[in-house]
């Protein structure tokens, strides 16, 4: 990594005025996220360091970092709520790391549209939205912490995935503003569909400031845990609940015998070799889901009615998505896990398969969604039990020999992650064209461009 003492020492010469983080140990905690997951990322970036980290209190200091960096050639790193799992806004070289979090502005809300700054909190801004009859479609069960513009830059969707699809399906994400990588940055914004070569793109081609969304009614939920004597049963009703078109519904996970020990606070509730299924509803779908569950030989462990968190302070939607690893792990510290899509119509074949070949080396949690096609179909967070590195990787070569599609979770670029097997051209056409001399979050994208 080459240090860039001297001309980051004239740039906060130059602009004493900002909000600079110097502090070696901030600047440890602010160049950090949460790889360590991954004993693999652990190993490759615990060392990684931003020099230092600048918080811009609007746009008009944004663009005054962002133009003096451009002009001493320092990387630079933006950063939401730090919550990405695979180092995406780990400062690999060095340079600056820009903290997003203080432009939290909400611009507008209209016919069911929104439009805000990209550092807001998601729960931060889905609390603005309820008084006025909206939420957020989808979020990731970090929505305490993670930002807008982290969700829309290195997140998938989530919670709400089930009624709505991945925050990239057609219609929710409507459009972007930017700020490019120029000595002179411009302001360029973005419409769908141009405005997805942004997305999921970990910060390598502009800084979003404000993203403009489509809502979705807000709505009172219910959440329960309901236990199954096994897996079949359990994944039948999760599939039956996902697919029941007259039960809104916010959220459904399925937790194999094994994986539901972890969740410390549902121990109580559930006995030794059941399956768990969470699902979040709707008051108004009480009694059909109570039937759909008996139906399916299952119980009601656990029910939260809406309204009653205020009291306990606790969700279930913080044990869902991965945060199901992040409890794994506090108990654990030998797992890691997966991130897997299964082929549409073949989820129960290649689960039993999966099953089959691996055995309690893979510990099934599954998240029931609609795709990018709106089918109900369900993507995988696994528990793996880790050994080595070497076996890890046998294992994401034996789910892709299954025709299991995995997301490798242990990678941090572009190409060998989510973007495995070709870099939409689209992403790099846009880092030519707003980061121009490759000073956005270097080392994330190996194709020259
Ligand atoms: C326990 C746990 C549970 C999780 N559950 C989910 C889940 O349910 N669904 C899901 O999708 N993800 C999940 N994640 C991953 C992560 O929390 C989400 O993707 C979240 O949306 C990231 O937001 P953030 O603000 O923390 O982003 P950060 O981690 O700060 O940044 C993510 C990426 O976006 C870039 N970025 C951030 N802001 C901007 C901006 N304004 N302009 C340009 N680039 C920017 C960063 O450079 C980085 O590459 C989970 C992670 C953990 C640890």
């Amino acid at each position: 990594m080459t240090l860039h003492t001297e001309s980051l020492y004239a740039l906060r010469n130059a602009l004493p005025q900002l909000n600079w983080i110097t502090a070696p140990v901030h600047l440890k905690r602010l160049s950090r996220d949460f790889h360590w997951f991954s004993p693999v990322l652990k190993r490759q970036l615990e060392d990684k360091v931003a020099e230092a980290v600048v918080c811009p209190r609007n746009e008009d200091e944004l663009r005054l970092v962002v133009a003096g960096c451009a002009m001493a050639g320092i990387p630079l790193t933006v950063r939401g709520g730090g919550t990405g799992n695979y180092g995406q806004a780990v400062p690999l070289e060095g340079g600056v790391v820009i903290d997003m979090t203080a432009l939290t502005s909400l611009r507008w809300v209209k016919d069911g549209v929104a439009r805000a700054q990209a550092g807001i909190k998601l729960a931060a801004l889905d609390a603005l939205l309820k008084p006025q009859g909206w939420a957020l479609r989808c979020v990731p069960s970090t929505y305490r912490m993670a930002t807008l513009g982290g969700l829309f830059c290195g997140g998938f969707g989530g919670v709400g995935s089930i009624a709505y699809g991945p925050l990239g399906a057609t219609g929710t994400i409507l459009g972007v503003k930017l700020m490019t990588i120029e000595t002179e940055p411009r302001i360029v914004e973005l419409r769908a569909p141009e405005a997805m070569r942004i997305a999921h793109a970990y910060g390598t081609n502009g800084i979003v400031l404000e993203i403009e969304l489509a809502l979705a009614p807000a709505l009172d939920w219910d959440e329960y845990v309901l236990a199954f004597p096994d897996g079949e049963r359990a994944y039948a009703f999760a599939h039956a609940l996902a697919s029941a078109p007259a039960i809104p519904k916010n959220e459904v996970a399925l937790f194999a015998d094994t994986v539901a020990p972890y969740f410390s606070k549902l121990v109580p509730h559930v006995s030794a070799g059941e399956h768990v299924v969470v699902a979040v509803t709707t008051p108004q779908s009480r009694e059909p889901l109570a039937v759909l569950a008996a139906e399916h030989g299952g119980r009601i462990a656990w029910q939260q009615n809406s309204g009653e968190e205020s009291a306990t302070q606790y969700t279930l939607l913080e044990y869902c998505w991965n945060h199901t690893t992040l409890h794994a792990l506090r108990d654990d510290k030998a797992l890691t896990y997966l991130q897997t899509a299964y082929e549409y119509g073949r989820e129960h074949e290649q689960l039993h398969a999966i099953a089959r070949e691996a055995g309690d080396e893979v510990l099934m949690h599954l998240e029931f969604i609609r795709d990018m096609q709106g089918r109900v179909t369900c993507v995988g967070l696994p528990l793996i039990r880790f050994t080595t590195e070497d076996r890890l990787r046998e294992l994401i070569e034996l789910h892709r020999a299954l025709g299991i599609k995995v997301n490798d979770p242990h990678v941090f670029t572009l190409e060998d992650g989510k973007h495995a097997g070709a870099l939409d051209p689209t992403i790099l056409d846009a880092k030519r064209k707003y980061d121009p001399a490759g000073l956005l979050n270097p080392g994330k994208i190996r194709t020259v461009f």
